[in-house]
C-alpha cells in the first residue's frame, strides 16, 4: 500500500456496499479515503429485510439513532421467528431471541423444566421467555423495566439509502457506473484499478467486493473458489413479492413450511415482505409462484421477483488485497435472517484485522478462518431445521430427514437427544437458547434430565417455575400493543 490515505474501493453500493462505507468512515475516515462504486442499471438484490438482535450493536458502534433509522427504513420490531409446519404439517413453534427460564452456572434451564413437565406442574417452555410470550400477544415497549432483545424488519432499499447518506457524510465518495474490468498487477495479482464502462478508471490499495452473488472481483478476477452446500439445504429459488398490509404489524416473522421449502412474511410498518423459498429439483417455478401468490393477503405492490442462489461460501473471503462481503462472499438461506449480521461482522473483522503498511499472510489467514467457522456454524444451525423434521409427506423431507449432516451438527443432536445440552461454542452467534428452542420445536427431546435438579425439592421447584412464569406475566401487563408503539415512537421524532 502507498503512503498516506490507504485508497479503499467498494464495488458494489446494496446492503453490503453501504454497510461497510458506513462502518469504515465512521471508525477509520480520516485514515481512509473511501469510493464506492454501483450501478443503477444492474440494481440490488431487494430483499433481506429481516434481522437478529446484535444488528443494534453495530448500529451503536456506527453511531447510529436507532429511533431516526426505525422511521427512515419503515422498520417493524422483532421478537423472533414463528416456524409453522417444520416438524410436521400443523404444528408451530417458536424461536425467540430471549433467554428461557433463568441461567444457572451447573445446569441448563431445560433440566428443571423438563423435571417440572415429568412432576405435572411445568407449563409450556416458552411461558418462561419474556419475548416469546410478548410477540405472540403482539407486545412491544423500550422500557427498561421490562428489557427486551429484539431486532427489526426493515425496507432493504431505504435501508440502503439510509447507509448512504451516513456513509456521504462522513467523506465516502459514490461514483455511479457499471464496472466493465478490473485490472492487476502482472507479478503479484493484486487488484490494481476498477475501470468502468465510461473509460474511467478507480485506483485502490484495497478492494471490497460487494456486487452479489456473482462476485465480480473475487471470483470473475480472482477465481477464488466456491464451496457449495447444496447437499445439504437444498432449496436453490426463492421469489419475493411485496404486497399491501391488510392487519396491524407483528413483532416477529413468519416461515411456514410446504412440500419443497417454506416463505416468509415480513411485516413493515406499510407493507409486507413475502417470498417462497424452494428446491427447483422438487417444484417448478409455476407451482412455486402460484403457492405464494395463493398464500399472501393484501394487493400486490410489485411483480413476483425469482432469484436463484447457490448455498455455500467463497473459499477465501479475503483474496490478495480483495475482500469479499455480502452475497459476493456466500450464501445462507434467510431461515434465521443471518446475511446482513454477516455483512456486520465482516466489516468489523476487517476493521479489527485491518493491514498497516502491508498485507500479511497471517492476517488473511486469520481473517479467513474467523469468517470461515462463522459462516459453518450459522450453516449448522441452518441445516437443524431441515433435518430434525418428523414431516414424511414429500421426497423434499424425506431427503432433508435421511441426509447425512456435518459431524458438529450431528453431535450436537445427539447430545441434546442423550443429555439435554445444547452445546454453544466460544463466539458463536446462536445461543444455548436458540438451539433449545428449535431442537424442542423440531421435535429432538432429550430422553433425560441432569440429576442435579432432584436435589430441588418438589415444592421449590414447584416454586421458583411459578415464579419466573409469573414475572414474564408481569412484564407483559406493562408492554404496549406493538403497532401503537411503533406509531408513537415514530410520530414523536
Ligand atoms: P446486492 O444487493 O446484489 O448488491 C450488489 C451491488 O453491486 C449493487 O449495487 C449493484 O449495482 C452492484 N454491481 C454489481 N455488478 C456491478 C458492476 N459491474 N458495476 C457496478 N456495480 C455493480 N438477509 C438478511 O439478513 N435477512 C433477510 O431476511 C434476508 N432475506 C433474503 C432473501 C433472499 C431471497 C435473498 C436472496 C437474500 C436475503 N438476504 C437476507 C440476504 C440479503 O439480501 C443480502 O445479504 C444483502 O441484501 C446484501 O446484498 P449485497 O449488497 O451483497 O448484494
Amino acid at each position: 500500500m502507498s503512503g498516506g490515505k490507504k485508497r479503499i474501493v467498494i464495488a458494489g453500493g446494496g446492503t453490503a456496499g453501504w454497510i461497510a462505507a458506513a462502518a469504515l468512515s465512521q471508525q477509520m475516515g480520516e485514515l481512509l479515503d473511501i469510493t464506492l462504486v454501483e450501478s443503477e442499471d444492474i440494481g440490488t438484490v431487494g430483499v433481506g429485510e429481516a434481522t437478529i438482535p446484535p444488528m443494534r450493536t453495530f448500529h451503536r458502534l456506527v453511531g447510529i439513532n436507532e429511533q431516526e433509522f426505525v422511521k427512515a427504513t419503515n422498520a417493524t420490531f422483532k421478537l423472533g421467528i414463528q416456524f409453522e409446519n417444520w416438524k410436521q404439517v400443523g404444528e408451530k413453534y417458536f424461536h425467540s431471541f430471549g433467554v428461557t427460564g433463568k441461567q444457572t452456572i451447573v445446569t441448563d434451564f431445560i433440566h428443571f423444566w423438563l423435571r417440572g413437565r415429568e412432576l405435572g406442574f411445568a407449563r409450556d417452555f416458552g411461558d418462561y421467555c419474556l419475548e416469546f410470550k410478548a410477540a405472540l400477544k403482539e407486545r412491544f415497549s423500550l422500557n427498561n423495566q421490562a428489557k427486551l432483545n429484539y431486532a427489526f424488519h426493515l425496507d432493504a432499499g431505504r435501508y440502503a439509502r439510509f447507509l448512504r447518506a451516513r456513509a456521504e457524510s462522513c467523506g465516502v465518495k459514490r461514483v455511479e457506473g457499471k464496472i466493465a474490468q478490473a485490472n492487476q498487477n502482472t507479478d503479484s495479482g493484486y487488484l490494481t484499478s476498477l475501470v468502468l464502462e465510461s473509460g474511467r478508471e478507480l485506483a485502490g490499495d484495497l478492494f471490497i467486493d460487494c456486487t452479489g452473488m456473482k462476485g465480480l472481483l473475487i471470483e470473475q478476477t480472482l477465481k477464488t473458489g466456491f464451496e457449495e452446500w447444496g447437499h445439504w439445504l437444498p432449496c436453490d429459488t426463492a421469489i419475493a413479492v411485496q404486497t399491501e398490509a391488510v392487519a396491524p404489524p407483528l413483532p416477529y416473522t413468519k416461515s411456514v413450511a410446504h412440500s419443497a421449502g417454506w416463505r416468509w412474511q415480513i411485516p413493515l410498518q406499510n407493507r409486507v415482505g413475502n417470498g417462497i423459498v424452494f428446491s427447483s429439483r422438487h417444484m417448478s417455478e409455476g407451482e412455486a409462484k402460484d403457492k405464494l401468490l395463493s398464500s399472501i393477503e393484501g394487493k400486490t405492490l410489485t411483480e413476483p421477483n425469482v432469484i436463484r442462489f447457490k448455498t455455500g461460501r467463497r473459499k477465501k473471503s479475503w483474496n490478495k488485497n480483495c475482500i469479499a462481503m455480502g452475497l459476493a462472499s456466500g450464501f445462507l438461506e434467510p431461515l434465521e435472517s443471518t446475511s446482513i449480521h454477516m455483512i456486520m461482522t465482516a466489516v468489523t473483522r476487517l476493521i479489527q484485522l485491518f493491514p498497516h503498511d502491508e498485507i500479511k499472510q497471517s492476517v488473511v489467514d486469520e481473517y479467513n478462518s474467523q469468517a470461515e467457522s462463522e459462516y459453518e456454524r450459522i450453516r449448522d444451525f441452518i441445516i437443524l431445521h431441515y433435518k430434525a423434521t418428523e414431516r414424511d409427506d414429500s421426497d423434499f423431507w424425506r431427503y432433508c430427514r435421511d441426509m447425512d449432516v456435518p459431524e458438529d451438527l450431528k453431535h450436537r443432536i445427539n447430545l441434546f437427544r442423550d443429555f439435554g445440552r445444547s452445546n454453544q461454542v466460544e463466539g458463536e452467534l446462536f445461543r444455548l437458547d436458540s438451539w433449545t428452542q428449535v431442537m424442542l420445536g423440531q421435535g429432538v427431546v432429550p430422553s433425560s434430565y441432569h440429576p442435579m435438579v432432584e436435589l430441588m425439592s418438589e415444592a421449590a421447584l414447584k416454586s421458583l417455575l411459578a415464579s419466573i412464569a409469573e414475572k414474564v406475566d408481569k412484564d407483559i401487563a406493562g408492554l404496549e400493543n406493538h403497532a401503537d408503539f411503533v406509531k408513537r415512537y415514530c410520530g414523536s421524532m
